[in-house]
């Protein structure tokens, strides 16, 4: 136990919470958990023009519905007279100095040389200006930025989950900490706030990895402790490469939309990238805190398996409490009027559905395939409809049903072997009764066992729905 562990999740509000920053959020929050430590969060929304409380909302009620509560709570646009503070540390020192360059102007440049292949980098041209040229660029009112002076030093540290890593100074060009409009860059905030929250490990996206070396010359010409640094592997699509849209739902949110549990997705992104070192897939939050280290952290890339999250979330809806299920399932069947406490519908019923669909819901929006047991109101499957309305199998069904309206008493057993009998009477095979009439009362190819449902559905409905299908196709009943 590291009592001192205290991480960060810094999101940038773009109004999109991204599978993988979720992930990112999910191993700091272990890892403090683990540590009995503190989670942070900081809200990197130093762009103010550009993040609504619409936008950091999204990432705050995602990290609350995974269940990632956080112990301190900060927002960069609060803090901003602090990043001046800092940037005018290392002026004074000389460490930093004013850019009177048109930004525009020199993306111009940038662009030209890495159209012709040329590496570019900002050629101190303003350092180099003298008191006089400075002085007139002073008068003349020139918006000024201020840029760190790279020291000539090779930067070397060593990555919780990488390794060592080297990167010479010489590759770094002086890069801007504070910008025309003295608001600060991502490396001068994250660095200054990194000191000053006291952040022990910073864990976040490999993105970031070419970041790191430049924070670290800045803690370093700020004379402050560093943390320690881990980044976290990308999660790539089936097809290796990286997760985005195109792979399907990127957002957190489309998932819960779909009626992924919470707990699923905290389960199947812990693994994203960790194991516990051995096969264990399901495993409670507790027991994931107890054993999450930073050091089964993987180095290689993940791949984002959307059957695998849906196996997961099954095995998690199969063993859920039901009335918990019901619960969780009301918003999907009111969505979608099929269930509503106000019509009065039956409760009991709707356990004993609930009860019969809990092992086949992949996520909770499946449980829009259960309209037929509350109305007749639902959707045939028309190809197969057609499959089962041949003459033969018309024939076949309306002799059933006069053996069918006397079933007595209507339940499961009886059911079962009714049917049994009249296909060894009749020489036919019970699937050529059990499709049929799987499809005349239900309109659906697969579902819960027949027999349940039927069961379920009651004699009166079962017949009402045999007779309809008969009808409309011409037969006498
Ligand atoms: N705001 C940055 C992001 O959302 C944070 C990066 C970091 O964790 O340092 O990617």
């Amino acid at each position: 136990m590291n009592n001192n562990v205290r991480v960060r999740m810094a999101p940038s509000p773009t109004g999109f919470f991204h599978v993988g920053s979720a992930r990112t959020a999910l191993y700091n929050w272990l890892f403090a958990r683990h540590h009995n430590g503190k989670f942070i969060l900081r809200v990197e929304d130093t762009d103010v023009k550009r993040s609504s409380p619409e936008m950091i909302n999204v990432i705050l009620d995602g990290m609350k519905w995974l269940g990632l509560d956080w112990d301190e709570e900060y927002f960069q646009s609060q803090r901003l007279d602090l990043y001046r503070q800092y940037a005018e540390k290392l002026l004074d020192t000389g460490q930093a100095y004013y850019c009177y360059c048109d930004p525009q102007e020199l993306e111009k440049e940038r662009k030209e040389a890495y159209k012709k292949k040329i590496n570019w980098h900002y050629d101190r041209r303003c350092l180099n200006l003298s008191p006089d040229e400075k002085e007139k660029k002073e008068k003349d009112g020139l918006p000024r930025a201020v840029r760190f002076m790279i020291p000539d030093t090779t930067v070397k540290y060593n990555d919780l989950i990488h390794g060592e890593i080297g990167r010479d100074s010489i590759d770094i060009e002086d890069f801007v900490i504070l910008r025309h409009d003295k608001s600060p860059t991502y490396n001068l905030a994250c660095v200054v706030d990194d000191a000053d929250m006291k952040i022990s490990h910073v864990i976040r996206a490999v993105d970031h990895i070419t970041n790191t070396p430049k924070q670290i010359l800045l803690y370093e010409a700020f004379d402050l402790p560093k943390p320690e640094f881990a980044h976290l592997p990308l999660i790539l699509g089936k097809d290796k490469s990286k997760l985005s849209k195109r792979h399907g739902a990127v957002s957190l949110m489309e998932y819960r939309d779909q009626g992924f549990l919470p707990e699923a997705i905290f389960n199947y992104l812990a693994l994203l990238g960790w194991s516990p070192g051995d096969d264990k897939e399901i495993m409670s939050c507790n027991e994931i805190i107890e054993r999450f280290m930073l050091d089964r952290v993987n180095a290689s890339n993940a791949v984002f398996d959307i059957e695998k999250l849906e196996w997961m979330n099954q095995q998690y809806i199969m063993v859920m409490d039901r009335d918990e299920l019901i619960t969780r399932s009301m918003p999907f069947l009111t969505k979608e009027k099929i269930y509503t406490n106000d019509l009065n519908q039956n409760k009991v019923k709707l356990r004993s559905i609930i009860d019969l669909m809990a092992p086949r819901l992949k996520v909770l929006a499946d449980i829009s395939k259960v309209r037929f047991f509350f109305s007749d109101e639902f959707q045939y499957d028309d190809k197969l409809m057609q499959k089962h309305c041949t003459k033969k199998t018309l024939d076949i069904m309306a002799d059933y049903l006069t053996v069918f309206r006397k079933i007595e008493p209507f339940d499961i057993k009886t059911l079962d072997e009714s049917l049994r009998t009249f296909a060894d009477k009749n020489t036919i095979k019970a699937r050529e009764i059990i499709h049929p009439l799987r499809a005349y009362v239900t309109g659906q190819e697969g579902g819960p066992g027949l027999f349940e449902t039927m069961a379920v559905l009651g004699r009166d409905t079962c017949i009402r729905r045999i007779e309809k299908i008969l009808k409309q196709s011409g037969h006498n009943v």
